[in-house]
Parts: C-alpha cells; sequence; structure tokens
C-alpha cells in the first residue's frame, strides 16, 4: 500500500505537460497543449493537455486522466508501477506501508542484482576465455553478451562467498534461491554454467537460468532459476522488457520456448519475441503479454511434443480473446540453431508464412485422421469444434463453422447441427432470446445515454466542492440514469466525504478505474456548457423530479394491482404514499 499522502505529493511535483513532453513532443494551443495521440492512430493532433488542470484528453480515442494515468497506458504498467515510475524521476522514494515485507523484497533485489555483477564480471574473467569463445562460437557476441547481461558461474561455492563477503545473510542467499542447504552447510545451487538473468518488466534482475557450456552426462542442460519471492515462472516471459515497446509498434508478439530461442534472433532483428521458458502458456503470462498486443504468433518445434503444445496452446490463448496465428519451424530446428544457420530474414519470413489457428490445426489433423472416410471427418469436426467454441464473438464462430463445412464437404446446416450437438451452443445459428433486459431498459427511457443534465452535474461535482456536498446530500447514485454517470457519482459519493475538494489533481489520480477516468477528463477538458448557480439547481431540479416521477408511476402501478386484488388495507396506506406527492 502507498500512502494517500505521498500519491497527492507525488502529483503535486508532477507537471504533467513536462512529464508527458518527455514522452511526445507537444504544442502549445492557448492554456492548453496539443499532441498527436500515442494511444491510436492519427494525423491530425487531438490529444489535449491542461496545465491548469493536470489532466489529459484524446476526443479521438476518449483515453483521459491524470499524469499517473497517462503512464499507465503509455507504459503499460498498474497504479503502483505508474507510481513507482512517476516517484523515480522526480528523485523521490516511494513510502510503504507494511514495512517489514517491503525491506525484504529491496534486500532480494539487492542481493540478485549482486550475484548478476559477480556471474557478469565471472565470465569477463581471462581463466574463463573458454566459456566466452564457447559462446561467441555459438553465434552469441558481444552486443549480446552485454544486453542480456549473460555471465558464468564458476566452481564450487565462489557465489556464495562473494556475496558472503558483502555482508549478505546465508538466510537470504537461501530465500534469494541462490544456494540450497547441504548437510550442515549450504551450496551454490549454479556451477560451472553459462547464466542467462531474467528480468522483470522494468528490466530488474529477478532471477537467473543456467546452462551448461560442456556436454555432460550427469546434468541437465539448463537448469531454471528455482522460485524465489521476486520470480516465479508462470508470472514471466523472458526478455519481455526488451521487446514490449517493439510488440506494441508491431502490434504482434512473437513468442517462443527458451532463452536463446529469444537473444538470438532479438539480436538478429526479430525484435517483437519473448520467451515463455516452458511449452505451456500460463494465464498470468497471458494477461501478461495482453498488457501489448492481442496478437500472438506460437513458433514451435513441428515434431510431436511441439505440435501437442502449440494445439493447447492455441485453445488457451483464444479462449483468452487473443488472435493467435502458429509459425511452423523446420523439423530438428529451434529459433536459435536457424536464425544462426540462416539469418534473421529467413526466421522473418517463416513468421510472415505463419498459418491461422484453423489452418495449422486442421493440417495436423488431416494427418492423424483420414479426412476422406466418414470416421475421420466425424473426428476431424469434434476436435475442430473444441477450438472453434474457444472464440469469444460469434460472427468470428459462425465464420469458422463455414469453413470447416468446405473443407470437410460437408452441408452447413448439418456441420452447425453437430456444432450445437458437441458444445453448449444449443442455440447457434438461430437468434437468441433478448427479451429479458429489454423491459428494464424501456422504463427507464434514456438508460445508458448521457444526458446534458446528467453530464452537468458531475461536471458541477467536480469542479465545485459546495456542489459536490448538495449533490451528496440531495441525491443517490440510482437518480442518474446513465450507467457512465451512474458508476461516477457512486465513485465519489462512496469515497469521498462532503467536505472535500474533488477539483484536486491526487482525486483524478486515484482512480483507477479506467472507464471513470477517460469519462471526467473530457468533462474537465471541454468547455461546452457555462457552469452558473441556475443551471446547477435547474439540474439538480430535474434529476430530483424525474425520481419523483418514476416513485409516483410505480405506486401507479402497486395500487392498481391491488384494487384490483381487493386488498382494502394496503391500498389505504399506498393512497396515503402516494398524496404526499401532491
Ligand atoms: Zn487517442
Amino acid at each position: 500500500m502507498i500512502p494517500q499522502t505521498f500519491i497527492q505529493e507525488l502529483q503535486a511535483r508532477a507537471d504533467i505537460a513536462e512529464i508527458i513532453s518527455s514522452y511526445i513532443p507537444l504544442k502549445r494551443a492557448g492554456r492548453n497543449f496539443r499532441a498527436i495521440c500515442p494511444f491510436h492512430g492519427e494525423k491530425t493532433p487531438s490529444f489535449m493537455i491542461s496545465p491548469q488542470k493536470q489532466i489529459f484528453h484524446c476526443f479521438g480515442c476518449g483515453e483521459g486522466g491524470g499524469v499517473i494515468q497517462f503512464i499507465m497506458l503509455y507504459e503499460k504498467v498498474n497504479f503502483v508501477e505508474a507510481i513507482e515510475m512517476l516517484a523515480g524521476r522526480l528523485g523521490m522514494e516511494v513510502p510503504r506501508q507494511g514495512g517489514e515485507k517491503e525491506r525484504f523484497k529491496t534486500a532480494l533485489y539487492d542481493i540478485v542484482e549482486q550475484a548478476c555483477v559477480f556471474f557478469q564480471a565471472n565470465l569477463n574473467h581471462k581463466a574463463n576465455a573458454a566459456v566466452l569463445s564457447y559462446l561467441n562460437k555459438r553465434g552469441i557476441n558481444e552486443q549480446m553478451i552485454k544486453q542480456f547481461r549473460l555471465g558464468y558461474a564458476g566452481i564450487g561455492n565462489s557465489l556464495q562467498q562473494y556475496l558472503r563477503e558483502r555482508g549478505f545473510s546465508l538466510k537470504l542467499l537461501e530465500r534469494a534461491a541462490l544456494v540450497v542447504p547441504r548437510g550442515s552447510s549450504f551450496r551454490d545451487i549454479f556451477t560451472d554454467r553459462v547464466i542467462f538473468p531474467i528480468f522483470d518488466i522494468r528490466s530488474r534482475v529477478v532471477g537467473f537460468g543456467a546452462r551448461l557450456w560442456k556436454d555432460r552426462v550427469d546434468a541437465p542442460k539448463y537448469i531454471n532459476s528455482l522460485e524465489n519471492d521476486l520470480y516465479s515462472k508462470r508470472n514471466h516471459l523472458f526478455g519481455l522488457n526488451f521487446s514490449k515497446e517493439h510488440i506494441l509498434k508491431q502490434g504482434n508478439a512473437v513468442i517462443v520456448e527458451g532463452y536463446l530461442d529469444m537473444i538470438v534472433p532479438f539480436c538478429a532483428g526479430v525484435k517483437n519475441i519473448a520467451a515463455s521458458l516452458g511449452t505451456a502458456l500460463t494465464l498470468e503470462q497471458i494477461r501478461l503479454i495482453k498488457r501489448y498486443t492481442s496478437d500472438i504468433t506460437l513458433v514451435f518445434d513441428s515434431d510431436k511434443a511441439g505440435q501437442a503444445a502449440a494445439l493447447r496452446a492455441l485453445d488457451v490463448l483464444l479462449e483468452n480473446d487473443l488472435k493467435v496465428k502458429v509459425a511452423k519451424m523446420p523439423s530438428g530446428l529451434d529459433p536459435d540453431s536457424l536464425v544462426r544457420g540462416k539469418g534473421g530474414d529467413y526466421f522473418s519470413r517463416l513468421l510472415d508464412a505463419r498459418l491461422d489457428f484453423f489452418d495449422y490445426k486442421i493440417d495436423i489433423l488431416s494427418q492423424m485422421y483420414d479426412a476422406g472416410s466418414i470416421e475421420g471427418k466425424g473426428k476431424i469436426a469434434s476436435e475442430m469444434f473444441v477450438t472453434i467454441d474457444k472464440l469469444n464473438s460469434e460472427i468470428e464462430k459462425h465464420e469458422y463453422i463455414k469453413k470447416l463445412s468446405r473443407w470437410l464437404s460437408v452441408g452447413e446446416e448439418i456441420v452447425i447441427a453437430e456444432f450445437e450437438r458437441n458444445t453448449s451452443n444449443r442455440k447457434y445459428g438461430r437468434k437468441r432470446n433478448k427479451t429479458v433486459s429489454m423491459e428494464n431498459v424501456s422504463s427507464r427511457d434514456s438508460a445508458g445515454q448521457l444526458t446534458i443534465t446528467e453530464k452537468i452535474l458531475i461536471k458541477f461535482m467536480l469542479t465545485n466542492k459546495k456542489a459536490f456536498a448538495i449533490m451528496k446530500r440531495n441525491l443517490k447514485e440510482t437518480d442518474f440514469l446513465s450507467s457512465l454517470a451512474r458508476k461516477t457519482a457512486a465513485y465519489f459519493f462512496s469515497n469521498y466525504s462532503e467536505e472535500q475538494n474533488l477539483s484536486c489533481p491526487s482525486v483524478l489520480a486515484a482512480i483507477t478505474d479506467k472507464e471513470i477516468g477517460r469519462f471526467i477528463s473530457q468533462l474537465l477538458i471541454e468547455d461546452v456548457f457555462p457552469l452558473n448557480k441556475e443551471i446547477f439547481k435547474s439540474s439538480m431540479l430535474k434529476l430530483q423530479e424525474r425520481r419523483v416521477k418514476e416513485l409516483k408511476d410505480k405506486l401507479k402501478i402497486q395500487i392498481k394491482d391491488t384494487e384490483s386484488k381487493g386488498d382494502k388495507d394496503k391500498l389505504k396506506i399506498l393512497l396515503q404514499e402516494y398524496g404526499k406527492f401532491r
């Protein structure tokens, strides 16, 4: 937890125009600044920054908020990460509540960083020239070694010794997953191996992978870092800290398996690449990559194990609303060996020839089953159904079912019927039953639409301290019909007391809901309607009248209903209620 007071101080010290101008060029436009929006493609600038209000808003794509929201969007980080980045730029230290845990984490970061420095120095040591020349022979050059901070773990317990001399306790070394207990003492986990540091998204070292450099039969080729409090395999994609901007720019991420499968192509020019460090993509990894793109190219070996892994990954990615294609590797090659043998361009062309999930899967299935036989068609169809069913869009589902029916040469109607039978899509292809919510919508006629009255009131609430107090006392969030205004009112009514001034920038900074942030940044930056007492009064009145009318309508229905049932006592009470409105 970061204390609110710190966020306020940070907000007060950071100037939004200055911070944003370090990312994109700004042009002055009267009191405001104008820029080409970094969040959607445009040629004429519709991205506005108000230094007075310390907000930005894009009239093209609707993004908006305060300086922290900008960093969150631009750097693709969460709220806490954005605070940390901003504090770092301003030379401020983020105070933490719950101290002990945070101090421990800081110590862990420190110790793995020190270990990384030690491994790097080892590799450059004359005594280990053989390791270096081994790497060079494998096509790993000086630049790669430097950028990826590759290192070498020596023999014995040299790391342990080095870190102990620098005052780190064995306990901490163990918690950092650098040593394991043996008997009454500890031994280094990594010995006589090439070291690949694993970085988090902010390029801090969190763990290590290690590879043999001499053929040995008594040990595995790779050992991945044991997990520690900074690193868990399921949460990381190797190399993403280097490739995230390229992925963002190119709108596609190439996912490979191993360290060198990422490093070698990256250095040969395929920059939008990251490694899963395992065959099965985890949900956490998928969420991580989704921050940057929703378009994935999977690269898998063409052997049986690779195919099976690719098929599993397809379903998980589609289910999570990602577009996914598969690039097939020539047999016996992985991206590392392929790029070394044939160059980066060859790999790029291979990526360009990637197959749609449908074509990839059906290609594999047609090798497994006889597509000419009835039985084979059935098997292929039912396996394709599983994947098609993962798609979230009904239109896409339908398109792929059509494609499948053409591929199988089976009538569309039949394939649809089979699809329904195989999956939970009972009503597939027929009109969905949509009557459920219609009633509610029609009784609140303008629901979902932002009326000018509601907009005016929210703007008042945000800019005028008195107005907020009056609104909080007299209105309920349900008085707003548009879902956006209602959500915004609910947020402020429940999080702020009547005395608080909502026009202070830290209020905006604390908003983590994207919709609310976008909505109010726009409200604040546009000067379309005049704000004065009369308008405020009449807007309040409108909302209150609307509520009264609704209550009356409801009562009328109840009265009619009670009359017809002949419940005289209840009728009396209801009529009294109704009388109050006259
Ligand atoms: Zn925009």
